[in-house]
C-alpha cells in the first residue's frame, strides 16, 4: 500500500482534509500456514496501523486497516476504521431506548457541525431522564428541580442539566441566537455526564451491591 496521504474528516477543522502519513506499522500476521513465508498460497490476515497529521491544524489521526490476501496473488483491505479521533460518542449503557436515540442524534449532529440540532437533542435527553424517573412539574425546569429534590441528581448535576436546558431552549426558540461550537460541545459533555450518572453508574452500582450482598439463609 504505497501511499502518503488519506482523505479523513478532521473533527477540529470540521471538514475532510488530505491527511499526511507520518508512520505506518503492521500488526501480527495471521495465517493458516505453519510458516506463511514458505507456503505462498496460504491466506493471511493482518492489520496495518497508520498515524497521520491534519495539514490545517496538525491534529493526529490513527487509522486501522484490516488486510486479507494470498502472497504473490492479491492483497485487499477488508475494513478501515478511524480509531482516533473518535467520531461519535458511545451511547451510555442502560439508558432507555428514547434517550439513547436522542443522544445518538445529538452526537451525530455535532459531528456534522449542526450545533442547533445537537443542543436540541441534548435537551431531549433531559426530557427522557425526567420521564424515566417520574419527574413532576409543569415545565422542564421544574421537572429537573423535582429530580434534585427527590435525590435522583445532586445539586451540581442539576446545575449542569439546567445549563443544557438553557442552551437547548436558545437553539429551539431563539432564531437570533447561533449556537457556538463550544456551547454545543459543553452541552454534550454535561448531558453525557448526566446520562452516565443516572443510568450507567446507578445500574452498575446496583449490580455491584447485588454481587456483594451476603447470602441470607
Ligand atoms: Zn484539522
Amino acid at each position: 500500500m504505497a501511499r502518503s496521504s488519506q482523505d479523513l474528516f478532521c473533527t477540529q477543522c470540521n471538514l475532510v482534509v488530505v491527511a499526511r502519513e507520518i508512520a505506518v506499522g503492521h500488526g501480527d500476521l495471521r495465517s493458516d500456514a505453519i510458516n506463511p513465508l514458505d507456503e505462498i498460497d496460504a491466506e493471511y490476515r493482518s492489520e496495518v496501523y497508520t498515524v497521520l497529521i491534519c495539514p490545517r491544524c496538525a491534529s493526529p489521526f490513527l487509522v486501522r486497516e484490516s488486510i486479507w490476501g494470498i502472497p504473490a496473488e492479491f492483497e485487499t483491505v477488508t475494513d478501515t476504521t478511524v480509531l482516533y479521533p473518535q467520531l461519535s460518542r458511545v451511547v451510555p449503557a442502560d439508558a432507555p431506548e428514547s434517550v439513547s436515540r436522542a443522544w445518538d442524534q445529538a452526537s451525530k449532529s455535532f459531528n456534522a457541525a449542526l450545533y442547533e440540532p445537537a443542543a436540541i437533542m441534548c435537551r431531549r435527553c433531559l426530557e427522557g431522564v425526567c420521564v424515566a424517573f417520574g419527574a413532576t412539574g409543569r415545565n422542564l425546569a421544574a421537572k429537573l428541580d423535582s429530580l434534585a429534590s427527590a435525590g435522583v441528581i445532586d445539586t451540581r448535576l442539576n446545575e449542569w442539566a439546567h445549563s443544557v436546558r438553557v442552551v437547548g431552549n436558545e437553539a429551539a426558540h431563539d432564531v437570533s441566537v447561533a449556537i457556538e461550537k463550544e456551547d454545543a460541545r459543553d452541552a454534550l459533555d454535561f448531558t453525557e455526564a448526566l446520562l452516565l450518572y443516572v443510568f450507567t453508574l446507578r445500574r452498575k452500582f446496583e449490580r455491584f451491591q447485588e454481587r456483594r450482598r451476603p447470602q441470607s439463609d
